[in-house]
């Protein structure tokens, strides 16, 4: 369990309250290993990252995870990003259904964005303004493409793989197959970054043809944004590349009331890490206002990743109740005398005692 900072440590202890007593009622018990990552770590064990941390999940294979602060245009790179590349955890689900109780301009969505967590414009790889490797590649753009770029210019690298697109593209398709979900859409921009999104494409169809049962298309990333918010009834698996991916979902939690009530998953190889959509929300630390439904979702979902179906299904049910009921629910579902994190996450812990 990673609290993180900002509001994690407040979303994320109601979340292991919940598991903890899903757990007393289904029969299993969970052992926590508390860990840290970012400024905190920083400050108590002389690392934004420390190796405990990476140890503990290195050996349990999965983490609850709170969010945690990024320095914008400066400072450390995202400690997600850091952990998604070291447990090689290649596929970011994020599913956005509409709760009942909680106001839609919309009456059907029921999206899931499986997002490609490992590469494209998130490699890390950029060239600052002015450094002397940024001329170098100026010259080098200048000799081999025949085009000019400013030499003050700054640059990242997008960087697509044939093996993380197929790969997250077979994700998409088996998730698809195991939720019972009828078809796939690839996002995209090929039309413009012909190699690198012509790529992510050209091998999403490939691995599509495995999948006859599940329907297949390709959307350009801007018309999917505008049809999103006027037909998101048509869409159901959006399989994306990192950046599209990390954009898209956000505009799917807000289509379903915001990101107090999206959860997420990252999925590879190496295990699984889940935590909520939303970051930190500074100005919304320690005030006990917080939404903790994301992060309740986001262990429900980490219940079913463990084998443990039952429970999963009970404790998002619970959430679902109160959030239907919305008498105990925070600002965000209720402007007017809204319920604390705490006071949310008693009334959930009630309906999943029962
Ligand atoms: P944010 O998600 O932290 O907050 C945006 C707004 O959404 C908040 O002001 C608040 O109004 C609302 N909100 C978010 N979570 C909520 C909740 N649980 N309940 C009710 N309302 C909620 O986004 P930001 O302000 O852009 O980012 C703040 C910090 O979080 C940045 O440093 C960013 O890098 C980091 N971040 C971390 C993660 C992560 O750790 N996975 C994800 C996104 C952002």
């Amino acid at each position: 369990m990673i609290p993180g900072d900002g509001i994690g440590p407040e979303v994320v202890a109601a979340a292991k309250r919940c598991v903890d007593v899903a757990g007393e009622k289904h029969g299993f018990d969970v052992a926590w290993e508390g860990r840290l990552v970012g400024e905190e770590a920083k400050k108590r064990e002389g690392s934004i990252l420390p190796e405990d941390t990476l140890e503990s999940i290195g050996n349990t294979h999965v983490a609850l995870k709170g969010p945690v602060t990024t320095p914008i245009g400066k400072g450390f790179r995202s400690l997600n990003v850091a952990l998604r590349q070291e447990f090689d955890l290649y596929a970011n689900v994020r599913p956005a259904k509409l709760f009942e109780g909680v106001p839609s301009r919309f009456s059907d969505v029921n999206l899931v964005v499986i997002r490609e967590n490992t590469e494209d414009l998130y490699s890390g790889l950029e060239f600052r303004s002015g450094a002397p490797e940024t001329r170098e590649l100026a010259t080098l753009v200048k000799s081999k493409l025949k085009k000019s770029i400013a030499k003050n210019s700054a640059v990242s690298l997008k960087v697509i793989t044939p093996f993380a697109s197929r790969r997250i593209a077979r994700f998409a398709f088996e998730f698809a197959k195991a939720k019972k979900r009828k078809k796939v859409t690839a996002v995209h921009k090929a039309n413009i970054l012909k190699f690198t999104d012509g790529l992510f494409l050209e091998s999403a169809r490939g691995v599509s043809k495995d999948y006859r049962g599940i329907m297949f298309e390709d959307k350009i990333v801007d018309n999917l944004a505008m049809q999103l918010v006027t037909k998101p009834e048509r869409y159901d698996v959006l399989l994306c590349p990192n950046l599209y991916g990390d954009i898209i979902s956000d505009l799917c939690a807000g289509l379903v009331g915001g990101l107090g009530l999206a959860p997420s998953a990252n999925i590879g190889s190496g295990g699984a890490i889940f935590e909520p959509v939303h970051g930190s929300a500074p100005a919304h630390a320690g005030k006990n206002d917080a939404n903790p439904t994301a992060s309740i979702l986001s262990a429900a979902m980490m219940l079913d990743y463990l084998g443990e179906m039952k429970a999963a299904k009970d404790l998002e049910s619970a959430v679902l109740r109160v959030i239907k009921e919305g008498k105990k629910v925070t600002y965000d579902l209720k402007p007017k005398k809204p319920a604390g994190t705490r006071e949310m996450t008693a009334e959930i812990v009630k309906k999943l005692i029962g």
